[in-house]
């Protein structure tokens, strides 16, 4: 079994190379769900993740509600995203949509796109501030057995802290929890092998 750190919200200079120090201390891989314009901004970061064998994937270009995009709307929202991950060497197979939420319309441009909608077992609520025990205590709670965790590698809105060192600080924490009960601490793996492949709070279409 393995528990999959996910971070959502980046990539940030100011905490993403943090994040993945520590993933590398905690010999970990983890998976990142980004947004367009910071990939734009900040492509070594994204090329960083991707050479010390982490995922980054589709997160977004504008961190908005799906219901309220049209399909026009949100399909040229992906493409923006997808073409700042290509420039950035990344081609994501997996999409983490703003707050969980999907619409008619996020299935049929995942379905168009070729890409497979994730959620996660455990939110650690890192994004308002949260203690990093608060989150090990949800993460032992929501995913006993291992499964998909959310937490924030950036500011996205509605964030109610000056900065990610909280989640920084989750990661060697969750690694020492992950590794007392034998659970890999991984990247997603492709959607075609996942036993996981929407938690759920992705709706079922
Ligand atoms: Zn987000």
């Amino acid at each position: 079994m393995a528990l999959h750190l996910t971070f959502d919200d980046g990539p940030s200079p100011g905490s993403t190379p943090a994040v993945l120090d520590a993933l590398a201390a905690a010999g970990a891989t983890a998976t990142f769900f980004v947004l367009g314009p910071s990939v734009a901004r900040h492509p070594g970061i994204v090329r960083d993740a991707l050479a010390a064998g982490h995922r980054v994937e589709l997160h977004a270009h504008r961190h908005v509600r799906h219901d309220r995009l049209t399909l026009a709307e949100l399909r040229d929202d992906c493409t923006r995203a997808l073409d700042a991950l290509a420039g950035a060497g990344a081609s994501p197979s997996w999409w983490r949509t703003p707050w969980g939420r999907t619409t008619e319309a996020t299935w049929t441009v995942a379905d168009e796109l070729g890409l497979s909608l994730v959620g996660w077992d455990a939110d650690t609520h890192d994004w308002r501030g949260d203690p990093p025990a608060d989150g090990l205590d949800r993460i032992a709670r929501d995913a006993p057995d291992g499964g998909i965790v959310l937490a924030h590698d950036g500011l996205g809105p509605g964030a109610t802290r000056a900065d990610c060192a909280g989640t920084v600080a989750l990661v060697p924490l969750a690694a020492a929890w992950a590794a007392r009960r034998d659970l890999a601490l991984t990247a997603l793996p492709d959607p075609a092998g996942a036993h996981h492949p929407t938690a759920p709070v992705v709706a079922a279409r």
